[in-house]
This record gives structure tokens, C-alpha cells and sequence, in this order.
């Protein structure tokens, strides 16, 4: 009987390895794949960036629109969370990141042309892009070649690409006498966020959707939500609350002074599409 026990145990010990080995060797497929096409992706035009509107809880009107990444081919829809760590690891990301930022300057000012009113849009910068030495230049290149005002630009980058930076604060100061925005996203969740905010001075602050995820169900959640906006005015930063997805959440949040953003007003929409949602969303607003 032991005896049998244990040869069920060493097969099911194999069946295991087998089945991780298996597994590993798909995802490793599936990452080399999505490699190889990720260098090709913009040339082949699958990339296409998407704006998600930023609302003024007080006020409804539009605040701003975040910048976000959608890749599409014969594989299917790829998501960021895909791809960009793909994009980080081999360096792709200097040129779809600075892609990304000129794609965003040309729609803001077709958004202008079309008689949309001035909003700044966000664009979300990897710890790779911030680290580079060429990124303040470039990032220059492009404002001009695209006549971009910068205060409609914000770069949004994560409390934990900053901790390990160490020309950060330097260059954060820079890009905001520039006249460029910085937002911290992911506000929250990354490593030392008090330490860090404590020496680099930001325009924004965005918190992670997880504070509003649970605030309803948790008093403790809510507690902390509300005591996280209360940092970010003390910095003066304007506080935006990442993922609002119900009426609920949004009763929450409302007469605080501050931001939202969510598929409660609407998902990352094309830019075309994003014009007609504007155009909507406005003439709802005028009515009421
Ligand atoms: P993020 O910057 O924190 O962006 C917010 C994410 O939350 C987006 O996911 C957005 O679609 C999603 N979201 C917005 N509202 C809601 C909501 O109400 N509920 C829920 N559940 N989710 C909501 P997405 O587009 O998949 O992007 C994921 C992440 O990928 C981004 O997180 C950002 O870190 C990164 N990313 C996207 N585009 C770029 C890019 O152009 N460059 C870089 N470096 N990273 C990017
Ligand atoms: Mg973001
Ligand atoms: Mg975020
Ligand atoms: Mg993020």
C-alpha cells in the first residue's frame, strides 16, 4: 500500500513537472512571439492610441484625457499590461514611448481644430523613458516639430520608476519649467510613497484604483481614501481618482475638489470616437 502511495505521488510529482514545464514553455512562446511583432508594430500601423476623459468632480466639465496604448493584429487584441513590460525589456519603448507623445500632440491639436476646448492629455512614461539621457531633448524636438503647448502635456509616471532614479528630481524639475505636468500615477500602491513625495513636487496625483475599489465595502478603505486626497492637496497636487465605475463610487468622491476618471464616464476611446463622446457629453451637460 505505501509502496503504491509513494508511485503516485512520484507520478502525479511528474505529471506537475510536466504540466509547469508545459506552461512555461507556452509563455515563453507566446513572449517571443509578441517580441518579434512588437518590433514591427508601428511601421506596420497596429499601434493606435486611445484617450480616456479626466472629469472636475465639482463641476462635470472635462479635465483632461489620459493617453493609452492599444495594440491590434492578426493575433488579437494585445493588452499594455502585455506588452509594455515586453517593450521595457528590449528597449522598445524609447521609440514607441516617444511615438506615443507625438501621436498625443497631434490629436490635441486636431481636438483644438475641431473646436474641442483646451485639455491637457497624459502620457504615461516607463522608468526606461525618464532614465535616458536623450528624453529631455527629444521629448523638446517634439514640442517644437508639433507647435505643442506643454502645459497640455502631462507625463504621468509611477511613485517607483522615480525611486530609483537618481538625476529624478533634477529632471522632474525640468520638465515642469517646461511647463509640462507631472502626475503620479498608481498613486498608493508603489514603494516608499511618502519619502518620495516628500522631495519631488508634482502638478497631480493620481490614486490607484484599488483605494476606490473597496471604499464602499470598507470603512477603513474609505477612511484611507480620504485621508490619501487630503495628501495630495496638501501638496497642492490636483488629486484624480483612478477607476470610477458606478454612481455610487462617484457619490463618494463628489464636492472633495477633485478628479475623476472611469468607465462610469468612459473607457479609452480613439480619438475620432473620443470627439463624438465630447460632443455628447456636452450638450448632456448644457441640458441639465
Ligand atoms: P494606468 O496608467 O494606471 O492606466 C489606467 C488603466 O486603468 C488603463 O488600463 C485603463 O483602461 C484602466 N481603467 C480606466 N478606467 C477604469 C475603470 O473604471 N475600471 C477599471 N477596472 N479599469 C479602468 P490599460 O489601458 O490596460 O493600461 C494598463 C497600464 O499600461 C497603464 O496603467 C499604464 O501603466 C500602461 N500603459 C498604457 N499605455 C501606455 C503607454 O503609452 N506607455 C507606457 N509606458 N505605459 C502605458
Ligand atoms: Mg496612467
Ligand atoms: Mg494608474
Ligand atoms: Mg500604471
Amino acid at each position: 500500500k505505501a509502496d503504491f502511495a509513494m508511485y503516485l505521488a512520484k507520478e502525479s510529482g511528474k505529471n506537475n513537472y510536466k504540466f509547469y514545464d508545459d506552461e512555461l514553455n507556452q509563455k515563453m512562446k507566446r513572449k517571443i512571439m509578441v517580441e518579434t511583432r512588437l518590433h514591427k508594430a508601428i511601421e506596420n500601423g497596429e499601434l493606435a492610441v486611445h484617450y480616456q476623459p479626466q472629469i472636475d468632480l465639482s463641476t462635470s466639465a472635462l479635465a483632461g484625457a489620459e493617453a493609452l496604448l492599444r495594440w491590434e493584429n492578426d493575433l488579437g487584441y494585445i493588452s499594455p499590461g502585455e506588452f509594455i513590460p515586453i517593450a521595457e525589456e528590449t528597449g522598445l519603448i524609447i521609440p514607441i514611448g516617444e511615438w506615443v507623445i507625438r501621436q498625443a500632440c497631434r490629436h490635441s491639436k486636431e481636438f483644438r481644430a475641431h473646436g474641442l476646448e483646451p485639455f491637457p492629455i497624459s502620457v504615461n512614461i516607463s522608468t526606461k523613458q525618464i532614465m535616458n539621457p536623450s528624453f529631455i531633448p527629444r521629448l523638446k524636438e517634439i514640442l517644437l516639430d508639433e507647435q505643442m503647448t506643454p502645459e497640455l502635456l502631462t507625463l504621468e509616471i509611477t511613485e517607483s520608476a522615480l525611486l530609483f532614479y537618481e538625476d529624478a528630481k533634477e529632471n522632474i524639475d525640468e520638465l515642469r519649467q517646461l511647463g509640462i505636468g507631472i502626475s503620479i500615477d498608481d498613486f498608493g500602491v508603489g514603494y516608499s510613497s511618502l519619502s518620495m513625495i516628500k522631495d519631488i513636487e508634482m502638478d497631480e496625483l493620481k490614486i490607484d484604483q484599488r483605494f476606490l475599489n473597496d471604499a464602499l465595502e470598507s470603512k477603513r478603505v474609505h477612511s484611507l481614501l480620504k485621508t490619501i486626497i487630503k495628501i495630495g492637496k496638501v501638496l497642492k497636487a490636483k488629486v484624480v481618482v483612478e477607476g470610477v465605475e458606478t454612481a455610487e463610487q462617484l457619490e463618494l468622491l463628489m464636492s472633495r475638489g477633485i478628479y475623476g476618471q472611469g468607465f462610469f464616464y468612459s473607457r479609452a476611446l480613439p480619438a475620432q470616437e473620443f470627439e463624438k463622446w465630447y460632443w455628447k457629453y456636452y450638450r448632456k451637460r448644457i441640458k441639465s
